[in-house]
């Protein structure tokens, strides 16, 4: 199928997007396109106009300062697999990013694109749950900065206006030698995830673990964030066991059904991914001690 017919504009500056974005009607922006441009062909979007973010300066780069990073809202997800700085400061997110798609589809596919479309099996929106990312967005206002605890507002929804533009995401980094973790059930890989679970640990000295994120994925239209077992690990000797005991209710979430996967069966992907998620972080953590 070929897409419906619509204005194309090609922008170059920040400042030009916000203004096309603020003055067209019905107006969609395009960064790698490897889920509007389906989209458009199929026809679930009908935007009149097209706003191609490819030439938009400033818009793509990994930066660091201190434990802040900030990924351009434009960068590959490529580029963010082959980080050495991601490697070093969040090595969850290229460790989530083998999981997505495909070699040609991550050449072209943006993290802005991908929390925008906001699927809710994506694998970023999964990590930039667990690693509590904030969204800066730019629109006619000004900036404004969303954390990402509010930025899925429901199923495939971000909290971005109509007028507004991801700019760019911010993390904090956990300390050098946390362990991270991702597990996730897809019937093939490079298909979305059924469910995922992204697990992050930070070991005290004595070996215990003194902090804990754990977030699943693709269960409900939003990110699960599983606080009551983060609270949980807090203070405990990490094992199998402990994380099979504390993953069990998981089991008993709220949980989506649709017309190829039953509730039940991603119910019971639940406690799995996240313990499996879990035990990869505690081997890190724990190499990284020894
Ligand atoms: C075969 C195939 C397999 C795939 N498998 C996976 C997978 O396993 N996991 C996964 O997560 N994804 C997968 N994807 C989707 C892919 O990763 C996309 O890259 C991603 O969903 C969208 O990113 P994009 O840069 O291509 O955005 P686009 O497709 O260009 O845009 C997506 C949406 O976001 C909006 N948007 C884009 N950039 C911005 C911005 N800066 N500010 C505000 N709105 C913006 C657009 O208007 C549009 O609504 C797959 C795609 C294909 C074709």
């Amino acid at each position: 199928m070929k897409p419906p017919p619509f204005r194309y504009h090609d922008p170059r500056t920040l400042a030009e997007t916000v203004t096309l974005l603020g003055t067209l009607e019905n107006a969609k922006l395009l960064a790698g396109g490897q889920s509007l441009m389906p989209m458009l062909n199929m026809r679930f979007v009908l935007p009149d106009h097209l706003i191609d973010l490819n030439k938009v300066a400033g818009l793509a780069h990994v930066e660091a300062e201190g434990r802040t990073v900030r990924i351009g809202a434009m960068t590959r997800q490529r580029d963010l697999e082959r980080s050495a700085l991601l490697a070093a400061k969040l090595p969850i997110i290229p460790a989530a990013l083998a999981h997505v798609g495909h070699l040609q589809t991550r050449n072209r596919g943006t993290i802005g694109g991908s929390l925008s479309h906001l699927d809710p099996s994506a694998e970023l929106v999964t990590v930039c749950a667990a690693l509590d990312a904030t969204v800066t967005v730019a629109g006619p206002g000004g900036t404004r900065a969303i954390p990402f605890s509010e930025f899925p507002l429901g199923y495939m929804t971000p909290a971005t206006g109509l007028d507004e533009i991801v700019t760019e995401i911010v993390f904090e980094a956990w300390p050098a030698g946390h362990g991270f973790g991702f597990a996730e059930y897809a019937r093939r890989h490079g298909d979305f995830a059924i469910v995922s679970a992204a697990a992050l640990l930070a070991f005290r000295d004595d070996g215990r673990i003194g902090r804990a994120a754990l977030v699943l994925g693709g269960l409900e239209p939003v990110p699960t964030r599983l606080s009551a077992i983060e609270a949980a690990l807090a203070g405990e000797t990490p094992s199998e066991e402990l994380f099979a005991e504390l993953c069990r209710p998981c089991a008993e979430l709220e949980a989506m059904g649709d017309a190829l996967v039953p509730a039940s069966y991603r119910r019971h992907l639940a406690p799995v991914m996240a313990r499996r998620a879990l035990a990869r972080a505690a081997g890190i953590a724990a190499a990284a001690i020894h």
